[in-house]
């Protein structure tokens, strides 16, 4: 049977304990943790965040490794990459783990691989920063019908008409053409 404790660890970065754990095969423990995040994660999207991350994890001791899985929440501020508007873009990520210790064997699960220390401490920033990142969409719309900005003149046409297509078939415009 399962018994499952609550742990809520608001402030104290992303490092949650596990040593209680890992002394009870078969249990599972959940954590919540909110951790302000650096902008520097999100420099190279032009991106910031707008809230504070928060997970929600929940560890199972298996027996032989402890497997977490759970979900990343925040909000970040990214730029339309058609019109350049600011959007607030929810992040609902799921995010899965296993915290081993180095010595153990563990070959079949490295990439969600993190270090379980001595002291029963788990750092879970890489994985959640990872999460994040990956959840992020390569090309940000602030609609997906988002019509982006005029090439010519500049102007955003969701809200503007532009002239520079009328500017073109100016018959005027076509006489000066040809006299060039
Ligand atoms: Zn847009
Ligand atoms: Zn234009």
């Amino acid at each position: 049977m399962n018994i499952i404790k609550l742990y809520f660890l608001w402030g104290v970065g992303m490092v949650i304990n596990v040593a209680d754990l890992k002394l009870h095969p078969r249990t599972s423990q959940e954590f919540r943790l909110q951790e302000n995040f650096s902008d520097e994660l999100l420099a190279h999207l032009n991106g910031h965040f707008l809230e504070p991350v928060k997970v929600t994890i929940k560890f199972e001791n298996t027996g032989r490794i402890l497997v977490g899985q759970g979900m990343v929440h925040t909000v970040i501020n990214l730029i339309c990459s058609r019109c350049l508007k600011d959007i607030a873009h929810q992040v609902n990520t799921p995010i899965n783990v296993v915290a081993a210790s180095p010595d153990e064997d563990h070959t079949e699960a490295e990439e969600y691989l993190l270090e379980l220390r001595d002291n029963g401490d788990v750092d879970l920033s890489s994985s959640v920063e990872e999460a994040i990142l990956f959840s992020l969409p390569l090309n940000p719309l602030c609609k997906d019908d988002c019509l982006g900005l005029c090439s010519g003149c500049g102007v955003d046409l969701n809200t503007r008409k532009c002239r520079c297509e009328q500017q073109e078939i100016d018959p005027r415009w076509q006489k000066l053409n040809e006299l060039k």
